[in-house]
């Protein structure tokens, strides 16, 4: 896992966001979902894997009870740091806007494959067994987030 890309996009001369640096985390993986308010307001949401928080950007936010699919864009990995960031990406940087933390909380791996990730979540407003599958119709990085019944 590298954060080329992470770092790539981003001036840390002028974004508060934290440098892109792999680290092996301590303890249960840690998920985060930030509400962020770019240009597109949407949610982010991040799993710790590997030492990045690999993540998708949710139009809809992460569904809260079972029977919904929500429309979710992989993105680039970020720092594990991300997990704790709150703040203003000023006005000309990547993701300029307001970057809130939704919810946080660790996570049970059940399954990572190429295709399809299943986790339990323990935050405050997530809890539960949440699927992510690839939605290969639909492009490249196009996957589906749902809420398992059950
Ligand atoms: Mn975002």
């Amino acid at each position: 896992m590298t954060l080329h890309e992470y770092s790539y996009k981003r001036d840390f001369t002028k974004t508060p966001e934290p440098p892109g640096t792999v680290e092996r985390g301590t303890g249960d993986p840690v998920f985060v979902v930030q509400e962020h308010h770019s240009r597109h307001r949407h949610f982010d949401f991040r799993l710790e894997h590997e030492g990045v928080l690999v993540s998708w950007a949710v139009p809809k936010g992460v569904p809260e009870l079972p029977g919904n699919k929500h429309l979710a864009v992989r993105t680039e990995d970020h720092p594990l740091a991300y997990a704790d960031f709150e703040g203003s990406i000023p006005e000309g940087e990547y993701g300029a806007g307001e970057v809130e933390i939704w919810d946080k909380g660790t996570f049970n791996l059940m399954n990572w494959e190429e295709d399809r990730i299943e986790v339990v979540l323990q935050g405050n407003r997530l809890s539960g067994r949440y699927i992510l599958v690839r939605f290969k119709r639909a492009g490249e990085n196009e996957w589906l987030l749902f809420k398992a019944k059950g």
